[in-house]
């Protein structure tokens, strides 16, 4: 059957990177009538939705239980021409958004660097953009959001209605239920070009000043790294400054019709490349042109898809990184720390010779409120890496130095909140650096990352918060290791000491 309640088949499944692969039993609802019946007959696992699988990870997969392909759920539902709202079904992807919106003068307020994902998919990821800086992520756009429960209840819910489900499925996930209807404010715009000014940097300091200078004049900001340079070049980049092209802004020839862009044939990757392809002489030689091609230029006119989707033009570009696919690793680093926390960052691949083929560094705002977001203030790294032997354990290294970073460096990093707390008793306190790295790698291992930083220390410190004020002998405290991982502190211990 393919009307959704009974799964249509098992198939295997992987995200964008290829891996991992999993077997799902797979339903495809043709109506949003029969999603229900899909989601409550899903059994002890649940089901979970997958949109395009052009998130990179296992994000959408549920080995061997129910995946719900949202492809056929693509109905615009209501759009208001004069305001823009737009509500459409979560299976709508964002190329047929602008495909059918852009000629009439709307383009998407906040878009990843594909238009090959869906709407319910980007709302439950709360992607960001190059304009984070600017606008936030695409949850700042979210009028109201249909969801349907794991139990079988369709709810609505936006920032005054449910609003707790709102910003828990906001960045969720998927994991609060399926988004069936999305409300979109969509974004007016004159033409479907934009004006591109591009900096060509020396070296990291340079990138982020410029980063840092120049971007709140720009709608749109990006910065390609060349994460193989090393020595004086280390750290060097190409900023691509942008905004929407008003239509006074196009050649006399191209006023006639702003929205038209010129027609590419779509290529397409044929088959896996070879891994010993991508390495680090092939990837120094790609950096090195890659650099040289671009230099400085202002008010550059490009059309929409050569600036926000490079990658698009290449279809299946994903097998470039061969048969054994490949991870995005990415973090936000804290401004306050962000120079120094990229560098050890960076420095920490090149030494454990993990090249990426592809950086992208952007500057992110405020975070749009929902609960598992990804965005916070501070400098964003994205470094796509082929799998090969040995990976995950560099990567696992950089999980656990962000993290520490997080832990520490911000002026309200949570280490120093305690730290100020317990000045108020006149306690001295202190974390010891392999303590600070076992509260990171906890939070790994429980598959938190930074939110499970402020849990795994609020449980260790629970008690001793107590008992300070009543215990006026102790001036410093020091949190080892061993407290980390027993998640305990013997205050009969203390009491002794005291
Ligand atoms: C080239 C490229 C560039 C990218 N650039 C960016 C970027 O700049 N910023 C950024 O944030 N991301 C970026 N991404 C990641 C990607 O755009 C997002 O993860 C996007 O949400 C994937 O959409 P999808 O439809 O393919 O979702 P999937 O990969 O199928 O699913 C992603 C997640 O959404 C959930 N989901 C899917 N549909 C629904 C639904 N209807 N209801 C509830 N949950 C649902 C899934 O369960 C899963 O957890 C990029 C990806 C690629 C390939």
């Amino acid at each position: 059957m393919a009307d959704g309640t009974a799964p249509s088949g098992t198939m295997r499944l992987s995200g964008w990177g290829r891996v991992p692969t999993a077997t799902v039993r797979a339903h495809r609802p043709e109506r949003l009538r029969t999603v229900g019946a899909a989601v409550t007959g899903a059994g002890a696992r649940g089901i979970i939705a997958y949109g395009a699988g052009r998130s990179y990870g296992d994000a959408a997969l549920n080995s061997e239980q129910g995946v719900l392909l949202m492809e056929r759920l693509d109905r615009y539902l209501a759009f208001d021409t004069e305001t823009g709202l737009l509500r459409c079904e979560g299976g709508v992807a964002l190329a047929d958004i602008i495909a059918t919106f852009l000629p009439r003068g709307w383009f998407l307020p906040v878009t990843p660097g594909t238009k090959f994902c869906t709407v319910g998919a980007c709302v439950a990821c709360d992607v960001h953009g190059k304009n984070h800086h600017h606008d936030g992520s695409l949850g700042n756009f979210v009028r109201s959001l249909t969801l349907l429960l794991p139990g079988g209840e369709t709810v609505c819910c936006s920032r005054k209605q449910n609003s707790e489900l709102f910003y828990a499925t906001v960045g969720g996930m998927g994991l609060t239920g399926i988004i069936l209807e999305v409300e979109l404010q969509l974004r007016p715009v004159e033409t479907a070009w934009i004006v591109v000014d591009y900096v060509r940097t020396r070296d990291l300091d340079d990138t982020l000043n410029t980063f840092h200078e120049r971007d709140a004049d720009y709608l749109y900001s990006v910065a390609w790294l060349d994460c193989v340079a090393q020595g004086r070049g280390f750290g060097r980049g190409v900023l691509m400054f942008g905004r929407h092209a008003g239509a006074g802004e196009l050649p006399n020839a191209q006023r006639q019709n702003p929205f038209g862009i010129p027609r590419k044939r779509d290529k397409k990757l044929p088959l896996d490349v070879p891994e010993f392809v991508l390495n680090p002489l092939s990837l120094r030689v790609f950096n090195n042109l890659y650099y040289a091609t671009h230099p400085a230029r202002d008010s550059v006119l490009v059309d929409y898809n050569t600036y926000f989707y490079p990658l698009d033009s290449i279809l299946q570009w994903n097998r470039a990184y061969g048969k054994r696919g490949f991870v995005q690793w990415q973090c936000v680093l804290p401004y306050e720390n962000g120079v120094k926390s990229l560098e050890d960052i960076l420095r920490t691949a090149q030494q454990r010779r993990a090249y990426p083929f592809l950086s992208v560094l952007k500057r992110m705002g405020e975070s749009s409120g929902g609960m598992l977001s990804f965005p916070m203030p501070g400098y964003t790294i994205a470094l796509d890496f082929s799998v090969r032997r040995g990976l995950f354990e560099v990567l696992d290294e950089l999980d656990k130095e962000a993290l520490v970073q997080i832990l520490t460096k911000p002026k309200n990093a949570i280490s120093r909140q305690y730290q100020r707390l317990f000045e108020f008793e006149n306690v001295r306190l202190r974390f010891t650096d392999d303590a600070l790295e076992a509260v990171a790698v906890m939070a790994m291992e429980r598959k938190l990352g930074a939110r499970g930083l402020r849990m795994i220390l609020e449980d260790l410190m629970l008690d001793l918060i107590y008992y300070l004020p009543s215990n006026k002998k102790i001036r410093e405290f020091v949190v080892t290791k061993e407290m980390v991982l027993n998640q305990k502190i013997n205050l009969g211990l203390l009491e002794k000491a005291g």
